[in-house]
């Protein structure tokens, strides 16, 4: 690609909108043309009122740009959203509206029927819901969204299990990272030394979104898999990562090494494969009794690879494990970057 795609942040200053303006630093097809965030932020300049929270400098660029309102006359064929869910409705469908085609990551339009929910190793096919979405809406551009943080590690790990057996039962209980509630977040003396055994939406979400992105798509339309979850959301004092234990029941008998082999073997297909955020492996089994660890595993496939460990028979279901996925790359950033890439790679995005 000779001239990179110009694209834009709403919601740039936030944990997420952050984390947008570091991986695209150095994106092969991508470059930041807007920075865009509340009235409060509007017309200052991004490097002198973002608190910048990653571990790589600030983009001198970036840092240089003023902040825009989140309205479409902004540049960018391709506007990455990460704004507060209540407001998000209204501006993403402005932008769809005249030609940009939107990547979210809010909750707002992930369960309309016309609204594709992606992680693309898992059902990219489900992007044909684009089609119909702009034939209904009369939208020239168009919505694509990425699944909350806790179920794009849960869908990822469980995608190969479901394909090859059949998945019927989902108990899922999560250990969230604080970063997961954006900056400020959670306040310091309710996160430190303590568990918070409640996520307001979290576990609702995670019932029905799982149930989506597991869904087959035919004739413009997802049909939920019939797979029923039970979810316990809780926030834990770790600044990244989503850990989740999982128990799970399939459709006929599978033993903890038909499990590993499934997950070892899972790997992104055709132009998937290709995407530049696409990790080598999307799931990475760690067979170590203590693995995987938030501090120390996080980061595996630049934050895109979902690991798993502690495959091992269940006495409730049948099999039960322990994933980790990144929740602000895998779970947010990453994934709609992710997503971005599909919609170039099939020719959305020009
Ligand atoms: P955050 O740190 O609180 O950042 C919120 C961003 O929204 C800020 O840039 C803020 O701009 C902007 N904003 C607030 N009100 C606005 C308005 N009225 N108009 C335009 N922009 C406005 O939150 P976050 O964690 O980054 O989350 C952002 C979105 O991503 C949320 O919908 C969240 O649910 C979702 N999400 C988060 C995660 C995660 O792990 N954190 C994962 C998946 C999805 P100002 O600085 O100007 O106020």
């Amino acid at each position: 690609m000779t001239t990179k795609i110009p694209v834009s942040i709403l919601g740039a200053t936030g944990t997420v909108g952050q984390k947008f303006v570091r991986l695209l630093a150095e994106h092969p097809w991508f470059e930041v043309a807007a920075v865009a965030a509340s009235e409060q932020s509007a017309g200052k300049r991004y490097g002198e009122i973002v608190r910048w929270r990653e571990s790589t400098p600030l983009p001198e660029k970036v840092a240089a740009m003023t902040i825009a309102r989140c309205e479409p006359t902004i540049p960018g064929r391709i506007a990455f959203s990460a704004i507060e869910a209540d407001i998000a409705g209204a501006v993403e469908q402005s932008f769809a509206r005249v030609g940009v085609y939107v990547v979210t990551n809010t909750r707002t339009h992930r369960m309309d029927p016309d609204i594709p929910l992606l992680i693309p190793e898992v059902n990219h096919e489900h992007l044909g819901l684009l089609d119909r979405q702009q034939r209904e809406r009369g939208w020239t551009g168009g919505i694509v969204a990425n699944p909350n943080c806790s179920t794009a590690g849960l869908v990822l790990a469980v995608a190969p299990l479901h394909r090859a057996f059949g998945v019927q039962k989902l108990f899922v209980a999560t250990m969230q990272a604080v970063s997961g509630a954006g900056y400020p977040g959670v306040a310091s003396l309710d996160a430190l030394g303590n568990v918070i055994p409640y996520i307001g939406g979290e576990e609702e979400k995670m019932e029905q979104e799982t149930a989506k992105m597991l869904g087959a798509f035919a004739r413009g339309t997802v049909t939920a898999a019939p797979i029923v979850t039970s979810a316990h959301t809780n926030r834990v004092p770790v600044i990244d990562g989503h850990l989740e234990v999982v128990s799970i029941g399939f459709a006929r008998r599978v033993t903890p090494d038909d499990a590993i082999a499934a997950l070892e073997t899972f790997r992104a297909e055709g132009d998937v494969a290709n995407l530049p955020s696409t990790p080598a492996r999307p799931v990475e089994v760690d067979r170590r009794p203590d693995r995987p660890q938030s501090r120390l595993d996080i980061d595996r496939g630049a934050g895109m690879t979902v690991t798993v460990g502690r495959v091992r028979p269940c006495n409730l279901l049948d099999i039960r494990l322990v994933l980790l996925s990144h929740n602000t790359i895998r779970g947010a950033a990453g994934a709609a970057i992710q997503n971005a890439e599909l919609l170039v790679a099939r020719g959305y995005v020009k």
